[in-house]
């Protein structure tokens, strides 16, 4: 009699190639339904396992990821610009609203956004050493509901305030903190790069107060 192992099977499969191809793909497709469903049946206790090996193996398992990463850098780079050109409009979408939320949940991030923004058009001169003054400043003001425009001195609703640079950097005027007030739209946008004592007119100032 003969016994049918699996050692026997594993030399019938070489034997007849052709044979175990045609159930092979046969069977296939089956096969990956069945291994996505159960997956994903188990998504969270596999999770749990992943994590519990991760937890006590990890340095074999960075050290492992690093050595795939250095050994694929080129393939894994070029995998990722062949997804970020095939799905740009889903990319610009998803980042859209990434930054939308973060403006409207992160005060440091809208912070930093002003901040950014206005050191990309000035000199290099202009450019303080020390931003966080800056950002504290500005998220301090929009941490509140209103703040006073220290132009006209009316107060206004810090989602409608406005940061401006009271010797315009136009005019040479510093990115600082001491250089920065906070202004309505109305007085912002008539002052816009004039020097305080050009745009007001001579006791503006004392009718203002
Ligand atoms: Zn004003």
């Amino acid at each position: 009699m003969i016994t049918r192992d699996a050692a026997y099977w594993r030399q019938y499969r070489k034997d007849h190639p052709g044979i175990y191809m045609k159930y092979h793909a046969k069977i296939i497709d089956k096969k990956r339904i069945q291994l996505k469903a159960w997956s994903e049946k188990n998504r969270d206790k596999r999770h749990a396992t992943a994590k519990k090996y991760y937890d006590s193996h990890k340095d074999i398992v960075n050290q492992r990821n690093k050595q795939y990463h250095e050994a694929n850098k080129d393939s894994i780079h070029n995998q990722a610009k062949g997804y970020a050109l095939k799905n740009k409009e889903v990319i610009k979408v998803k980042m859209a609203a990434y930054h939308k939320k973060r403006y409207a949940t992160d005060p440091k991030y809208k912070a930093g956004l002003f901040h950014r923004a206005t050191e990309r058009r000035i000199t290099v001169q202009q450019r303080t050493t020390n931003p966080k003054p800056i950002l504290d400043f500005i998220e301090s003001v929009k941490s509140k509901p209103s703040a006073i425009c220290y132009y006209c001195q009316k107060r206004v609703s810090t989602n409608h305030i406005h940061f401006d640079h009271m010797i315009p950097l136009s005019k040479g005027g510093m990115h600082s903190v001491e250089n920065l007030c906070v202004s309505c739209d109305k007085c912002n946008l008539s002052k816009h790069d004039k020097l305080i004592a050009d745009w007001m007119t001579l006791g503006q100032q004392l009718l203002t107060l």
